[in-house]
């Protein structure tokens, strides 16, 4: 059979040829997460031509993504992204089989999605993801790619293939305390532009799998985009790893996800239980708002206007969509309130759930 031109610029490659072609249309990569990483990797893959791209992402495309979410365009806003982005790739390689998964990874579908797919790319922004990323993808087997930006930081490593090390034997436990996301503390589109495609590259360096490839397995780069200067450290693995050391078996999948409370699970009654609190702005309250909740506008706890209520009160935020809430919920720690939560979704998931 005669093969499309499509891959012409590649195939000539010695490392790619015909051979590497095959490999790569035979593969399999499942993309978690089609935010500021997992665009540049999706578009970069499905250009290569991988068989099979799985996306999993349950959000929704916002005005403020489009800074760095190169996939999505204006028409986009508000679609949910997984769906938004295999729209992009079928367009533009319509032979392969793009599958988009409109819901969160969590400890109860990670094992299924994962069996799917040869690869794990990480394309998330928060701790809870990537260990439970790393887990599932120990439990189940597959290497995995991780990247991690903030700022104009960016790191790349492939963990887990070959019995090489995983995520946890760099860090064992999730960090403590409260660490902010692209949300809040940003971070430049082309640097996730930078890791992003990093990624792409170790998958279809593992897929193709040439002698003259070296992977980041075992490696951890870092860039520094101030300066360009980048560091490659040598990882090595942890005989005591709370995961990689234990038989699949043995691992138990754990996820909280990081907004807290899911808004499907929380009763309409909920404001029995904890204070609920609406910190968008006056405008925004005005215009509806959960009929128990009390106003007290992000804006205003940003220049100390705490809400008086006991420090050990529970207190359930919400503000339009969840990120000004944990920005909120932040404040609110650092004040010395004790159970401070935010609802996930914000007050537009909870109008779909109880409304
Ligand atoms: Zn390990």
């Amino acid at each position: 059979m005669k093969m499309s031109p499509r891959y012409d610029r590649q195939t000539i490659l010695p490392e790619i040829g015909p051979e590497g072609q095959e490999k790569i249309s035979g593969a399999s990569v499942l993309c978690i997460g089609a935010g500021g990483l997992g665009c540049p990797t999706l578009l970069y893959l499905a250009a290569a031509g991988i068989g099979r791209i799985g996306i999993v992402d349950f959000d929704r495309v916002d005005e403020t993504n489009l800074q760095r979410q190169v996939i999505f365009t204006v028409d986009q806003i508000g679609h949910n992204k997984a769906i938004a982005a295999k729209a992009r790739l079928n367009a533009l390689n319509p032979a392969l089989d793009i599958q988009a998964y409109p819901e969160e990874l969590t400890d109860k579908n990670a094992q299924d999605l994962f069996k799917k797919y040869n690869i794990i790319i990480d394309g998330t922004d928060n701790f809870a993801a990537k260990f439970l990323i790393n887990d599932a993808a120990l439990k189940t087997g597959k290497p995995f790619i991780y990247g991690s930006i903030l700022g104009f930081d960016g790191q790349l490593a492939v963990f887990n293939d070959n019995g090489g090390p995983c995520y946890r034997c760099l860090f064992p436990e999730p960090p403590k305390g409260y660490i902010p996301n692209c949300a809040e503390a940003g971070v430049i589109g082309a640097v996730a532009g930078m890791i992003g495609t990093g990624q792409a590259m170790e998958a279809i360096k593992l897929i193709v799998g040439h002698k003259s490839f070296k992977s980041l397995s075992g490696k951890l780069w870092i860039m520094d985009m101030h300066t360009m200067e980048n560091r490659l450290l040598s990882l090595t693995k942890n005989p005591d790893c709370p995961v990689c050391s234990k038989t699949k078996e043995d691992i138990k999948l754990q996820y909280s996800s990081p907004v807290c409370n899911y808004v499907p699970e929380i009763p309409p009654e909920m404001a029995q239980n904890a204070m609920l609190i609406d910190v968008r702005e006056i405008e925004e309250w005005n215009a509806g708002h959960i009929d128990s909740a009390q106003h007290a506008a992000l804006s205003g706890l940003m220049q100390g206007n705490m809400p008086e209520l006991p420090m050990d009160c529970e207190i359930l935020l919400y503000c339009q969509r969840g990120k000004r809430g944990l920005q909120a919920a932040q404040i609110l720690k650092e004040n010395g309130y004790l159970n401070v939560s935010n609802m996930a979704g914000g007050y537009e998931a909870w109008l779909k759930c109880f409304k």
